[in-house]
Order: structure tokens, then C-alpha cells, then sequence
């Protein structure tokens, strides 16, 4: 049986970033870049004001009260044709560029004009001295023509977009969307459209594995529930294929149970890597391929299935968007103490910051099929393999959910 490093590293290589393609740049919030994006222009692309008031020479405006004529008007938008000469002053609106001659702005609010009326004032008077470049937003001060803005990798952000904006760039280059099909099996499993009969439950395990696929930035091909009978399994599998998915992901009949036909499915469909792992919750996870589509044959257990998705799922999702597939942990310290089989153990836990501490405390039952252990939880506290004791003080790695 593979450890979870030995499983990971079968898994990982079977998947590389997928192509890129051009899109629209409304569209392209949470997407991965796939180019370097170099700024062909300086921004702002033109020295301008940053307030309201009077382009005027610094020299002109060292002392207070200084006395100067105004000249002309510049709205934003407009290219100022006169020139401020000695004594002279303009009057300029937030981002209009500013006129030869002026090297300062004087905001408003710093003259006797306390406001500004349609009518230009034949003089202003400076109550409050200004220094030279006062106000003045430099040419290229935010972006410089040249300069590598964002590199390929890159998730993008709003403020990523605005600057992508600022530059005109209309369309870029992004990672496609991986695509992952999400199959339940198990005759025992409702739609969660039909009420419960006896012996049944509802399919739990399609919806936080969208969930999860989704918050990652793919799509996800539902492929509904599938009977334990490898003829149905077969049918929905086959679905996947045709729709083109990079990933397939089923929950559930990888066990060593009479009725689980997944793994039996998989080999004759294409090929069975292994299908366990030793870990706890989650020992049962099949990888091979369908039709060499990878294939992920995740617990059925509500708990276990999503913490095998975390551990081995995401990060092969990760690695198609071409994004880094290293999962981040942070440390906690054991709040009381817990124990392990040996196995490698992810434990639900809630946390407490104290004194720049995270401490993790054990949300109840740790069964695997106990979901609602997994909502009060803040993250998963990962007892190493071979570790069976594990005393309050223990520091760990800990899987926060919000990160
Ligand atoms: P199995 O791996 O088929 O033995 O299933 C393990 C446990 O997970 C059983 O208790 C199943 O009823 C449960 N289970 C399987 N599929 C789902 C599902 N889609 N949603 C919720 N629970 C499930
Ligand atoms: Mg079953």
C-alpha cells in the first residue's frame, strides 16, 4: 500500500497545464495567465494633475500669498496649448495633464478660490506655499513602458483586470478550463430531488466535490448517480469521455465490498494504478485511467471522499490550470491530546489564535462518514505516518480551509 507521498507522486505526472487560449478580458477574473504581460506604454501615460487647483512654477509659489494671473482653463481630457510663464498660473481639473511651464499643482482648497465656480478668476492668491512637483503625478510613476506587470501563472485578481484595462488590453492568454467529471455510485443513493425511502440516502458527495472543483476555477460534468453495476458505471464513464474531461472523479465501490464494481470498471476500461493508501479518513483510492482520461476513484464516506479530494484531487486540478499544485500548511499546536493508528491522519479540527499560536482542538466524532465534523472544522491537523501518540504541545502541520 503507497503512502500519500508515494500516491501523489504516481498521480501528479499523469496531468500538465493545459493549452492556452485567448479571451475576452470581462471574462478573465480567477483565470490563469498564460503569458507574460509587458506594459506597452507608460502609466499614467502623461504627467497630470492629482487634485483640483492651479498649475503653477514652483518658484512662484515658495512664499505665502503669492499673487498670480490666471491664463486659461484645463479640463481632464483636454491638451493645454498655453504656456505658464513667470507669475502665471492655470487652472487644472484632477488628471488633466499639465500645462509647459507649470512643474506644481496648488490644490484649491490652498488658495483664496476655496471652490471652484464655471467662471476662471482673473487672479488667484496662494495662501499655503507649495514645493516643486507638488500634486503632479509623474509620467510612468505607476507602470513603466517595458516593465513585465504580470507574469504568466498568475490568478488574476480585480486589481490585475484594472491595470490589464489601464493599459487597453482587450484580449489575453489563459490557461483553459480543466473539466472534471463528478460520478456518485452506489444503489443506496438518492438524488437529492427524491425523497428518502427506506435503506436509502441522499448523494452528498456530488455536491462538495462540485463545490470543491468549482471553487478551484474548473468545470464540472455531472454525471449523476450510478448503480452498483459496472454496465451503468460503464454508460456514465463513457459520457465523460465523449464530453472531453481531463479528470475523471467517482466517490464510492472502491472498496473491498461484494457490490464495489469501480475499480473492476476502471481496468477494463483502461487501467488501474492501485487503489488504496494509507492514510485515515480515505484508505480507499483508486487511480488508473478511462480511455487514458485520468481517473480518481475517491471513498465513498462523506468525510473521506473530500479529504482524499483535497489531498489528491486538487492538487492535479491545480497542476492542469498551471497553477502550483503544493498544498500550504501552516502549524498548530496539539490542545489536547489525540491519537493515531499510524497511518498518516487528518484530523478535523477547530482553531484558537492565542499569542501568535494557532491551537487545534478536535471537532468530536472523527468517524468518516460524520459530515457535519467537517463543517465545524477550521482545517485539517495532519498526524504524520507512524505517529500513534500524539500529547497536548504537539506542534503539526495543519490544512487551514480558509487560507
Ligand atoms: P462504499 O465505498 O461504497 O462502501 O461507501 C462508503 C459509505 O459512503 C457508505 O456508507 C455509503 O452509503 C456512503 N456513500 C456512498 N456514496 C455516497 C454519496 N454519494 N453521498 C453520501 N454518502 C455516500
Ligand atoms: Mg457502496
Amino acid at each position: 500500500m503507497y503512502s500519500v507521498d508515494e500516491a501523489l507522486a504516481q498521480i501528479l505526472p499523469a496531468f500538465e497545464p493545459l493549452p492556452a487560449k485567448p479571451i475576452a478580458l470581462r471574462k478573465a477574473r480567477g483565470r490563469v495567465l498564460a503569458e507574460d504581460i509587458l506594459a506597452a506604454i507608460d502609466l499614467p501615460p502623461f504627467a497630470n494633475s492629482s487634485m483640483d487647483g492651479y498649475a503653477v512654477r514652483a518658484e512662484d509659489v515658495s512664499a505665502p500669498d503669492a499673487e498670480l494671473t490666471v491664463i486659461g482653463d484645463i479640463p481632464a481630457g483636454t491638451v493645454p496649448t498655453q504656456t505658464v510663464g513667470a507669475g502665471q498660473a492655470m487652472r487644472i481639473m484632477t488628471g488633466a495633464p499639465l500645462p509647459d511651464g507649470a512643474d506644481t499643482v496648488i490644490p484649491v482648497e490652498n488658495t483664496d478660490s476655496a471652490r471652484m465656480t464655471p467662471e476662471l478668476p482673473a487672479t488667484v492668491r496662494i495662501a499655503q506655499p507649495g514645493i516643486l512637483g507638488d500634486y503632479v503625478r509623474a509620467i510612468g510613476e505607476d507602470i513603466r513602458q517595458g516593465q513585465v506587470i504580470l507574469r504568466a501563472g498568475r490568478v488574476l485578481r480585480p486589481a490585475d483586470l484594472g491595470v490589464l484595462a489601464a493599459l487597453g488590453i482587450v484580449k489575453i492568454a489563459v490557461i483553459r478550463q480543466p473539466k472534471v467529471a463528478i460520478l456518485s455510485t452506489g444503489d443506496e443513493v438518492l438524488s437529492i430531488h427524491e425523497p428518502l425511502t427506506p435503506g436509502k440516502i441522499h448523494d452528498s458527495n456530488t455536491y462538495t466535490l462540485a463545490a470543491s472543483v468549482e471553487a478551484l476555477g474548473a468545470r464540472v460534468v455531472r454525471l449523476g448517480i450510478a448503480l452498483d453495476h459496472a454496465e451503468d458505471v460503464e454508460e456514465r464513464l463513457m459520457r465523460a469521455v465523449h464530453a472531453g474531461v481531463h479528470l475523471i472523479l467517482s466517490s464510492a465501490g472502491v472498496s473491498v465490498g461484494a457490490f464495489d464494481v469501480v475499480k473492476s470498471v476502471m481496468s477494463r476500461m483502461g487501467a488501474l494504478a492501485f487503489w488504496q493508501v494509507n492514510m485515515r479518513p480515505g484508505k480507499p483510492l483508486a487511480f488508473g485511467n478511462v480511455h487514458n482520461i485520468p481517473f480518481l476513484g475517491l471513498p465513498g464516506n462523506p468525510v473521506s471522499a473530500l479529504v482524499s479530494f483535497d489531498v489528491f484531487a486538487r492538487p492535479a486540478i491545480l497542476k492542469l490550470m498551471g497553477r502550483d499544485p503544493a498544498t500550504a500548511y501552516a502549524e498548530a499546536i496539539t490542545a489536547e491530546p489525540i491519537n493515531s493508528d499510524g497511518r498518516r491522519t487528518y484530523v478535523r479540527v477547530t482553531v484558537e489564535r492565542r499569542d501568535g499560536s494557532l491551537y487545534a482542538r478536535t471537532t468530536g466524532s472523527q468517524s468518516s462518514g460524520v459530515l457535519s465534523s467537517l463543517v465545524a472544522a477550521d482545517g485539517l491537523l495532519i498526524i504524520p505516518d507512524g505517529m500513534t501518540d500524539v500529547p497536548a504541545g504537539t506542534h503539526l502541520p495543519i490544512r487551514l480551509f480558509d487560507e
